[in-house]
Order: C-alpha cells, then sequence, then structure tokens
C-alpha cells in the first residue's frame, strides 16, 4: 500500500497482479495462516494511518455497494467508514425492502446490477451460501457480512485481529466460546480460523440444544484442534485466556416459546471474572442483549468495545487488498 508518514500514499495503479486483486471474501476456509497475517498486517498498518491523519485517499474514485438485508449496526457502519477513510464511496442499501428486492428481483440479478455501478460489494442475506450465489454473477469483489447461520469472515479476521493486538499472538491460546452456537455464524467463522495457528484450545460452553453444528466440530478436530464441552463458564474460566460470548440468536428461533427455554442462560458478570487471569479479554461480536452485566464493561479485561474498532481497520485493510490498493 505504502502509505507516507503524512498519510498520503504513493501513486499506484491497481495491483492486478496482487493475489487479493479481485479476490471474493466468502468463508474462512479460503485463507491460509499466511492470508490471515497478511490482513492483519495491513490492518495494523490501517490503524496507525487513522490514529495519525484519520484517513487517506487510497481508494478514491472507487464506489462500494453495501447491501444488507438483515439488521446490521456495526458491520454495515465499520464497512462504510472504512471505505469512506480510504477516500472511497459508498451506495448504502440498508433495507432490501426499499430495492427491487421487494419486487422478487433475485440475488443473482442484482448482483448483476450492482457490478455495473460499483466496485465492489458486500452483502449479508438471511440464506446461507447467499454470498457464493451473488459473487458467481456481480463481477466484481463480494464480501461475505454474514449468510444467515453459514459464515461471517471478515468478523474472524476482527476477532483475531483483536485477540493479536490484546495479547500479542494467536497462538497457545485458550478460546472459551459461549452461548448459542449453533446459530452463531460468527462462531462458526472464529473455530474454523483459529484451527490456522498452532496450539490453540477450543471450549464450548452451549446449553444442549445450542451446540456447536457437528459441521463444525468435525473440521476443527481434522485440524487437530482440541475441543472441550462444558455446561457454566465457571467451569473454564480459571484457564480461558479469550471469554468469546455470543447473544442467542432470537431471529433463529422456529417459536417465540423455543427462545424463551433458553433465553437469558448465561449472564457474564464481574463474579464470573473473578477467578479469571488478570491478562485474559472477554469479547463479544455484539449487540448483546444481556448475556455481558453492563458492570463488566469496566473492566480493563473487557474489550469487546475496542473489538469494534478493531473492525474497521480489518475491512479497510479488505477493501485495499480485494481492489488492489495493498
Ligand atoms: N453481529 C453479529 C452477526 O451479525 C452477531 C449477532 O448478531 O449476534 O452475526
Amino acid at each position: 500500500m505504502r502509505i507516507t508518514s503524512d498519510g498520503g500514499h504513493l501513486p499506484l495503479g491497481d495491483n492486478k497482479g496482487s493475489a487479493w486483486y479481485g479476490r471474493h471474501i466468502l468463508k474462512v476456509g479460503q485463507f491460509t495462516r499466511g492470508d490471515v497475517d497478511c490482513v492483519h498486517g495491513v490492518a495494523a498498518e490501517m490503524q496507525e494511518m487513522v490514529k495519525r491523519t484519520g484517513g487517506c485517499d487510497l481508494l478514491k474514485g472507487k464506489i462500494l455497494a453495501n447491501m444488507f438485508y438483515e439488521p446490521s449496526t456495526r458491520t454495515s457502519c465499520s464497512f462504510m467508514a472504512a471505505m469512506q477513510r480510504l477516500g472511497g464511496q459508498v451506495i448504502p442499501i440498508n433495507e432490501a425492502k426499499s430495492s427491487s428486492v421487494a419486487k422478487g428481483e433475485s440475488i443473482a440479478d442484482t448482483a448483476i446490477t450492482l457490478g455495473c455501478y460499483a466496485d465492489v460489494m458486500v452483502i449479508r442475506n438471511p440464506e446461507v451460501g447467499s454470498a457464493d450465489e451473488a459473487a458467481a454473477s456481480a463481477g466484481i469483489p463480494v464480501l461475505n457480512a454474514g449468510d444467515g447461520v453459514g459464515e461471517h469472515p471478515t468478523q474472524a479476521l476482527l476477532d483475531t485481529f483483536t485477540m493479536r493486538q490484546e495479547l500479542g499472538r494467536l497462538d497457545g491460546l485458550t478460546v472459551t466460546l459461549v452461548g448459542d452456537l449453533k446459530n452463531g455464524r460468527t462462531v462458526h467463522s472464529l473455530a474454523r480460523l483459529l484451527t490456522r495457528f498452532d496450539g490453540v484450545k477450543l471450549n464450548y460452553v452451549a446449553p444442549e440444544s445450542l451446540r456447536m453444528p457437528q459441521e463444525v466440530v468435525d473440521e476443527v478436530a481434522a485440524a487437530g484442534v482440541p475441543q472441550n464441552t462444558f455446561e457454566q463458564p465457571d467451569q473454564v474460566i480459571a484457564g480461558t485466556d479469550v471469554l468469546y460470548v455470543t447473544r442467542i440468536q432470537k431471529e433463529r428461533f422456529a417459536t417465540p416459546e423455543e427462545y424463551e427455554q433458553v433465553k437469558g442462560v448465561f449472564v457474564i458478570s464481574p463474579e464470573t471474572l473473578e477467578g479469571a487471569k488478570d491478562d485474559m479479554i472477554v469479547m463479544h461480536p455484539l449487540p448483546r442483549v444481556n448475556e455481558i452485566a453492563i458492570e463488566v464493561d469496566a473492566d480493563p479485561r473487557a474489550a469487546y468495545f475496542r473489538q469494534m474498532e478493531y473492525g474497521m481497520y480489518v475491512r479497510m485493510a479488505l477493501l485495499a487488498l480485494v481492489l488492489g490498493k495493498a
């Protein structure tokens, strides 16, 4: 990318020879450890640049189509902020109801349309595989911002970036995933991505009905990563480096009664953290709905708000990479 000390950048054309140029970001399975290191390296440069000058014009003249068929605050806003801090522009489609999707247009046709106007597209949709469908016809790089209960690859990249920036390493971490592991796409992507690192151990804390899907467990096991399941966070807190808490995904339940049965099952409180290490962190992809008591926010180990900020740097890196500018 070559950002200069005054926050500008050396004039570069699109680096079409880069392995990242024109690449779709659809699932974490496409990333090697080297790829993750590369994204994190560029994200760290973005962080420095933003702290120094707020932004630059690396993506001047480029347009992002930001297509959200499901609610979003952080993912949508951080992609928009990322594009704008790099000097690019955004077509925001936050309520797919206001687009022709509401008239019955297919994802493929919508993607072809946006490919005519924009240089890169971000899509969130409730259907698993929807981002792949868009990628097959868009003609521009497509970034999956969450496909139903499937994956959320950019979240996993920012989650691992958060761990690296906060704890200084990814190798050897014991990561405890808590909450709705069945429906939470962030933990599906994160568990898979963590297998790229050495000596990682995974603990799962979830109600019986919301356990990690077998498909993910099998993939993680095939990579040789130890996985253990527990009933309560207290059972594993002492040995945990990262406590990754998730929301019970209300919108994925067939009936309100089923949701009521598991709602509020785990609440992380200051008492939960009494037995935790001093140098561990608590993360959450957010939004939280009572899974973490607000009293925890004041604990320096609460990293979930810092995690949101790291997300913007990672999304700046991804946009620059797929547009051949990094
Ligand atoms: N924001 C995250 C997602 O879109 C987590 C959540 O909604 O609970 O998957």
